[in-house]
């Protein structure tokens, strides 16, 4: 047979994806590896939904989405943040983040255009880059900086080649949230070198020390925003995001879109619309939740003795696991089999993940206490 295509055939199965499969087989496993709120959608999102099929709303939409959504994306990120969209024109709906990620990338780049990409990140960003035609070419960041990343660092990546830079910010996997100088900085560079920055938002509203900034507001010239549904409103198997960007951009994303997607699907469209329309509580009750887990789990595993960052966002801690004296892949494999706790490894997430594990806290109160238990356990038995 014809060799298939090698830049996929070379992608390695997602890391996560494997310690799903082995913490599936086993029993009393505490899952602390999924990237997912625990929260069902809220239930006035959910009737939406519900009056929606029943109401006979099963046709695609427009293309861009539809118009009463981009609307109201545009007019929440004017409220919250002061940033500026034209629902028509800069704005379109995408089968979520990840559809928005592979939209923008194959309209900006031309292959063999590279990509700076900080890391640790998620797991999507490097082969969506691939994917494209075009190079990932990592950064590190650390935690002794609490990942914050180093705009000189990022400069001395800039090839002729380079066309963006991508990050994520509240982060996945770290929990990040960069601060206002790193971002005002890495525009300064985006500014000096024609590039492009592609920001991924999607946990823009789960921040709990200090607000988040969108670089929308900062650079808004030469920046796509991707944000979504899936984790403030708890929406993720709705499939429903968004991509704001300037006009060119966002044009030809719509482009590409309506010959592969054509529409995220009408009734997750009627839903989000609901998300923006209705009062905020669910979203604040959401988040009040994930910062009382956050603030015990993080506590608790600095009392068990791994160091770990202060997650500023997201509902992921990544803390260090040096100590063990193990590299984070056998450590995540032997707390699995030793004390059924599933973690993801750092190394999963670029190089500069290596000595860490990813814990997601979007998990019961109780059953995060009952983790740091075994995982203490399984310290001291080592
Ligand atoms: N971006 C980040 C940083 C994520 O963590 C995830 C999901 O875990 C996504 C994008 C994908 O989001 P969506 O459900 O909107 O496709």
């Amino acid at each position: 047979m014809r060799p298939l295509n090698p830049v996929i055939a070379a992608c390695p199965p997602s890391g996560i994806r494997r310690f799903f499969d082995i913490a599936a087989e086993m029993d009393d496993v505490i899952s602390l590896g999924v990237g997912e709120p625990d929260f069902v959608t809220p239930w006035r999102i959910r009737e939406a939904g519900i009056y929606a099929l029943e109401h006979g709303y099963t046709t695609y939409t427009s293309n861009a989405g539809l118009p009463r959504l981009r609307e109201l994306i545009c007019d929440d990120l004017a409220t919250r943040y002061g940033a500026t969209y034209d629902p028509r024109e800069e704005c379109l709906i995408t089968t979520g983040v990840s559809e928005g990620l592979d939209l923008v990338l194959r309209v900006l780049l031309e292959p063999g255009d590279e990509v700076i990409v900080p890391e640790p990140c998620y797991v999507a960003y490097e082969p969506c880059v691939g994917f494209a035609g075009g190079t990932p070419v990592r950064v590190p960041t650390r935690w002794e900086d609490d990942f914050a990343i180093d705009a000189d660092v990022v400069a001395a990546a800039i090839t002729p080649r380079t066309k963006a830079i991508l990050i994520g910010s509240p982060a996945n996997p770290t929990g990040a949230v960069q601060p206002r100088a790193a971002l005002d900085a890495l525009v300064r560079l985006a500014r000096e070198h024609d590039l492009y920055l592609v920001s991924d938002e999607i946990y823009d509203r789960l921040t709990y020390d200090g607000a988040h900034t969108c670089l929308g507001t900062l650079a808004p010239e030469r920046t796509v925003l991707l944000g979504g549904f899936s984790k403030a409103h708890a929406m993720t198997g709705w499939r429903v995001g968004w991509i704001c960007a300037p006009q060119a951009v966002a044009e030809l994303c719509v482009r590409v879109h309506q010959y592969t997607m054509l529409c995220a699907p009408h009734v997750s469209q009627l839903a989000a619309v609901e998300a923006l329309s209705g009062p905020d509580d669910d979203v604040d009750a959401m988040v009040a939740d994930y910062d009382r887990r956050r603030r015990v789990f993080v506590k608790g595993l600095r009392e068990i003795g791994l160091d770990c960052p202060e997650p500023g966002g997201a509902f992921y801690a990544f803390p260090s696991i040096r100590s063990s004296g193990l590299d984070s892949e056998t450590f995540a494999e032997r707390l699995l089999h030793a004390e059924s706790v599933a973690v993801v490894p750092g190394n999963v997430f670029g190089p500069s993940g290596e000595g860490h594990i990813r814990c997601s806290y979007a998990t019961a109160l109780p059953q995060l206490e009952e983790a740091l238990v075994r995982i203490a356990r399984f310290l001291n038995a080592g």
